[in-house]
């Protein structure tokens, strides 16, 4: 019993009479939404008037579906299917027609990540970068040259081998002050460093950087297959952000030229050392689960209980800053040991 409970009884919309208990409420609800109440009114019925959810359908409407990746410094290249409307990218949902790797291995799929599942929206950022843009004290000083000289080359030659202009912008990284500029205009600064660093100092001296191959091969095949012909050394793009092992490009000249992610499964035993993998590889963490049923032992070098460290069997927890000393005395240890004690 409630106090709303009487003898009083309430017509409803649909016509019926109803006892005023507590349910008296609901029923009421149907002269406020113009609509038929069930008989217990637990429910209402209403006809025609869709207009106010037609938002939500059209959040998810679309007029076509095409496939792409998340190219930007990400190595997953998971294969996602890409709703548009009227042109723009209205959302996404994860390709599922990878091709099987066979009854004795685990499958790629389910591959992608939380970050990939939002990530039409940086495509339309206001803060994403789409044009050129050049520190303004350069800028400057690299147009007032060219004014004076006529040749882009002598005037980029004018600004770097100056010291005191050379400072003047050197001095300014990282302390912004970018001034957007045409292609044109980059291309042609750019254009100029080459030329001139390769009169002046040859072509070796020239450290070339190209986009992660991952990313976009033809960008990464472009600024690899330049840099290679005119005799500068190519960089790893590893060197640049430095989230992975530097060390293997530097000494292999490639980039990590290791088995890829499905292959863990053959492995018994796994160090994750230097990744968080379930949120650094999220679509490839799953192989370590499943390699974890096919008795792989796994083990852990973390200064912290990260997330990947609670798969671990054992957890060696390295003081920060001497991991480099511990991956250098296994070294030695395996070496000395193995190869110089017992050859
Ligand atoms: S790992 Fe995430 S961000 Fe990278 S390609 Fe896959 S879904 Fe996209």
């Amino acid at each position: 019993m409630t106090n709303l409970d009487s003898d009083m009884t309430f017509p409803t919309y649909g016509g019926e009479v109803k006892p005023a208990t507590g349910a008296t409420l609901f029923a009421l609800g149907s002269w406020l939404r113009r609509g038929k109440a069930s008989a217990d009114a637990r429910q209402l019925f209403l006809e025609g008037g869709r207009d106010g959810d037609s938002f939500y359908r059209d959040r998810w409407s679309y007029d076509k579906i095409v496939r792409s990746t998340h190219g930007v410094n990400c190595t997953g290249s998971c294969s996602w299917k890409i709703y548009v409307k009227d042109g723009v990218i209205t959302w996404e949902t994860q390709q599922t027609d990878y091709p099987s790797t066979g009854a004795d291995m685990p499958e790629y799929e389910p591959r992608g990540c939380p970050r990939g599942a939002a990530f039409s929206w940086y495509e339309y950022s206001p803060t994403r970068i789409k044009y050129p843009y050049v520190r303004g004290v350069l800028l400057d000083m690299f147009r007032e040259a060219k004014k004076r000289l006529g040749d882009p080359v002598d005037a980029w030659a004018a600004v770097v081998e100056d010291p005191e202009k050379a400072r003047a912008y050197k001095s300014q990284r990282g302390r912004g002050g970018m001034v957007r500029v045409s292609w044109e205009e980059a291309m042609e600064i750019v254009a100029s460093a080459y030329v001139h660093t390769i009169k002046q100092y040859g072509p070796d001296r020239i450290a070339g950087f190209s986009v992660i191959p991952a990313m976009s091969m033809i960008s990464y095949g472009a600024g690899a297959r330049f840099h290679e012909l005119i005799g500068a050394t190519m960089l790893s793009f590893y060197d640049w952000y430095a989230d992975l092992p530097p060390a293997s490009p530097q000494v292999f000249g490639d980039q990590t030229d290791v088995p890829e992610a499905g292959d863990w499964f053959n492995s018994q035993y796994l160090i994750m050392w230097g990744t968080n993998l379930p949120l650094t590889r999220t679509p490839d963490a799953h192989f370590m689960a499943e390699a974890r049923y096919h008795g792989q032992k796994v083990v852990v070098v973390s200064p912290d209980f990260a997330d990947n460290t609670k798969f671990a069997d054992d957890w060696l927890r390295v003081q920060p800053g001497t991991d480099g000393a511990l991956a250098q005395a296994m070294g030695h240890v395996i070496l000395k040991e193995f190869h110089v004690g017992k050859r």
